[in-house]
């Protein structure tokens, strides 16, 4: 049975957070001198001179009507990448638990595992980027926390077999994290619907990818009220600045836009896939359920260079167990995707 209390660290279990001015009172008033803050304003247009709402409430308002789940089932990160860093604050005792992943997956997972010193067990994927369900019980052991898995998978593109996700809920007495960042682009279903079905369930989203609002750093966790409290204490007070709380909230009034953009983005994607089949460098386009495809070629390293060369960039993942000769290509528009071919047409009669 999964019983939060049982891993959340004893330290956060009894933190008492940092209480800020905005935590103390949190009416309306006319006369502000509570927080230090600067009352003459801003040398800017937009006043920013007043500390935002740490709870960014307005913007999980308006994310929970258009995801469906209430905003206390929502926290927002400076960046899911801040999510996933306070996975490992609020569950992980360092150098004494450890943590799952399954790679070739996002590379954030180690880095924040290392950060926090703790350890990683690696269960590799299988040769269908699908799960060992048997390795990751063999490696499961009473310090194991968390378990990463990324859906659809970064950099591989495919999804990840939903009853494979529900075995490891149903069964693991830590927390599954379930990494959507390129949800949007899939036909699979997202699992945020399954919260009230398994209280060890996390997942990551964010407005960075199909949103198209990246350099805001506004990542989204959907998890247990229980959770979410327990992430909030965590959190830096406010972690989410005033400027990114007024765009996300005006960028999430266009809906309508960026489901035409992925629509345009997927055929993109369908036109980039049949045209690079065309090249005999190319051995392999692995099905994507994402913005990018993974290509394997006969010379990662080789086309990568070229590529740069031209002025066009891709990630070479040819070093990555699994994606050996392996390119990974984020579609483009269409100048840009025409740009890489005719490149490659060039290279090819080189
Ligand atoms: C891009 C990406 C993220 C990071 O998102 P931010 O919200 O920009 O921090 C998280 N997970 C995966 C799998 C990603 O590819």
């Amino acid at each position: 049975m999964f019983e939060l209390n049982t891993i959340i660290r004893p330290n956060i279990k009894s933190l008492k957070p940092y209480s800020s001015a905005r935590d103390e009172f949190k009416g309306e008033a006319s006369v502000y001198l509570d927080a230090n803050e600067n009352a003459f304003g801003s040398p800017l247009s937009t006043n920013y001179h007043r500390y935002p709402d740490p709870m960014a409430y307005a913007v999980k308002m308006r994310l929970s009507e258009i995801k469906g789940v209430p905003a206390r089932n929502i926290f927002l990160g400076n960046g899911s990448d801040e999510a996933i860093d306070i996975l490992f604050r609020s569950f992980c005792n360092p150098g004494v638990d450890n943590v799952i992943i399954v790679p070739p997956t996002y590379g954030m997972y180690e880095v924040s595992a290392n950060i926090n010193d703790v350890e990683i067990k690696r269960i590799n994927l299988t040769e269908e980027y699908q799960l060992n369900l048997e390795g990751i019980a063999e490696a499961i052991d009473k310090n194991t926390k968390l378990i990463f898995i990324c859906s659809p998978n970064n950099p591989t593109g495919n999804s990840i077999n939903r009853e494979d996700i529900e075995t490891l809920l149903a069964n693991f007495n830590g927390i599954v994290v379930v990494d959507e960042a390129y949800i949007n682009f899939s036909r699979q279903k997202t699992f945020i619907q399954e919260l009230t079905e398994y209280a060890n369930l996390v997942v990551l989203q964010t407005l960075s990818k199909a949103w198209g609002l990246a350099a805001l750093r506004v990542g989204m966790a959907f998890a247990s009220e229980e959770i979410i409290e327990v992430f909030n204490r965590v959190k830096p007070p406010y972690n989410i600045n005033e400027a990114s709380q007024q765009l996300a909230l005006e960028a999430l009034q266009n809906v309508e836009k960026i489901n035409n953009w992925i629509k345009e983005i997927l055929k993109e994607r369908d036109t980039l896939v049949l045209a690079l089949k065309s090249f005999d460098f190319v051995i392999d386009i692995y099905p994507s359920d994402a913005n990018f495809i993974l290509v394997k070629t006969a010379d990662a390293d080789g086309i990568y260079k070229y590529l740069t060369e031209q002025g066009i960039i891709v990630r070479n993942r040819n070093k990555i167990k699994l994606c050996e000769g392996c390119l990974r290509i984020t579609v483009g528009t269409f100048e840009e995707n025409q740009a890489l071919i005719n490149s490659l047409k060039k290279l090819k009669n080189d």
